[in-house]
């Protein structure tokens, strides 16, 4: 017997029910105007989600993969350069550094955080390579929602004159030590993905900054290299824009947007107390607030794939988040070739991510409770 027959992973009709009225009038008035490239929604957007994240410049840009190599290209990444990128990490991080011609160089995590901290990103610089360059920056990636102490990993990278690139594709909403992410490091990236928690109807990514500098670069890479106007073009850049329906979407969405991440807490704190017994329940920092992109538990290597099965036969939406780690990737090994990053390689044999949104109700969460206890 199966709990249900639909138990969603994550649930966007039940946020859309909410929001639908918002919503249409918003669609509705980019319908009327027609301006769907560039639209007033793109700026409005910008602006506030620059207010909200307390940064002073946001581009609003096609994907967060985009958004990642924008800003490897606006902090003046060429090829050959190295670039240092967690291991353990969805692969768009570690691609966006290929696309611009350089070389990814693979941090391993902390255990309990599955983020980069200053040893293992010192590690990961310390290494030697053939060609004696060290690299120069590192992307750090917060990853599940939480973001890591960016402080004590800018001072490692500082002290090589490289810098820190935030991706937040995961953690928008999220904050350390008080402060939104968005603001942790001099250049942020997000990602619109529908998935992700703050999430559009389509393909969505932004980069956000401090530095005026990077982002004057950025507003004319994302444009085809523009300068002083749209037929001006002084580099080689992208067309890499998020259209007007995406930004209506993330207004709309951006209403709701801080309730929801009150809810998330609330549904990761349930699964952690009642799960605590029989799992390794994921790891707050206590400066951290995470907006729980993913609730990932940790199982026996030997248990884990067995438990997916078995609760996703039942119903329960699993998802394993990431399978392998992005050394390992076939597309990937040539950058890390016999790198052993023990505890990247023993995570993607654990992980395991339980049906995670701010709308999921108390009585089918019991439910993915009761079945995971059992599979147990
Ligand atoms: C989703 C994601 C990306 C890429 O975002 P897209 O909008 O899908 O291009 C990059 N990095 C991380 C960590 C992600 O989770």
């Amino acid at each position: 017997m199966t709990v249900t027959t639909s138990i969603p992973f994550i649930d966007l009709q039940a946020q859309r029910e909410r929001i639908d009225a918002d919503l249409r009038r918003r669609l509705d008035a980019v319908l009327e105007h027609g301006q769907f490239i560039l639209g007033p929604e793109v700026a409005d957007f910008e602006s506030r989600l620059g207010r909200m994240c307390d940064v002073a410049h946001v581009q609003a840009c096609a994907n967060g993969t985009d958004a990642l190599v924008l800003a490897l290209r606006a902090l003046g990444v060429e090829p050959g350069d190295r670039v240092v990128v967690p291991a353990y990490t969805f692969s768009a991080t570690a691609e966006a550094v290929a696309l611009c011609g350089a070389i990814p160089v693979f941090a391993d995590v902390d255990a309990r955080t599955f983020n980069v901290t200053a040893e293992t990103v010192g590690e990961a610089m310390a290494r030697p390579d053939a060609d004696g360059a060290p690299p120069v920056g590192v992307i750090v990636v917060d990853l599940f929602g939480q973001a890591p102490d960016y402080e004590t990993i800018e001072a490692v990278a500082y002290a090589s004159s490289a810098w820190v690139l935030a991706d937040a594709a995961q953690s928008i909403g999220g904050s350390f030590d008080g402060r939104p992410v968005g603001s942790l490091a001099r250049v942020t990236t997000a990602s619109f993905f529908p998935a992700k928690p703050l999430g559009c109807y389509g393909d969505g990514g932004a980069v956000l900054t401090h530095d005026p500098e990077i982002a004057e670069l950025l507003a004319s890479l994302h444009f085809h290299g523009k300068g002083e106007h749209q037929y001006d073009n002084v580099r080689v850049g992208y067309n890499s824009r998020l259209d007007s329906l995406q930004a209506a979407v993330l207004l709309a969405k951006l209403e709701v947007f801080e309730d929801e991440c009150d809810r998330r807490q609330t549904v990761a704190a349930r699964y952690s107390a009642a799960l605590e017994d029989v799992a390794c329940v994921p790891w707050l920092d206590p400066q951290a607030r995470s907006v729980w992109a993913q609730y990932t538990l940790l199982l026996e290597p030997e248990a884990r794939d067995a438990v997916a099965a078995t609760l996703r036969g039942r119903g329960v939406p699993v998802g394993i988040y990431y399978p392998i780690p992005v050394h390992r990737q076939t597309a990937y090994r040539k950058y890390a070739r016999d790198l052993v990053l023990p505890v990247a390689e023993d995570l993607s044999r654990r992980a395991l991510s339980l049906p995670m949104h701010a709308y999921l109700d108390e009585s089918i969460q019991d439910a993915v409770i009761a079945e995971l206890r059992r599979a147990l």
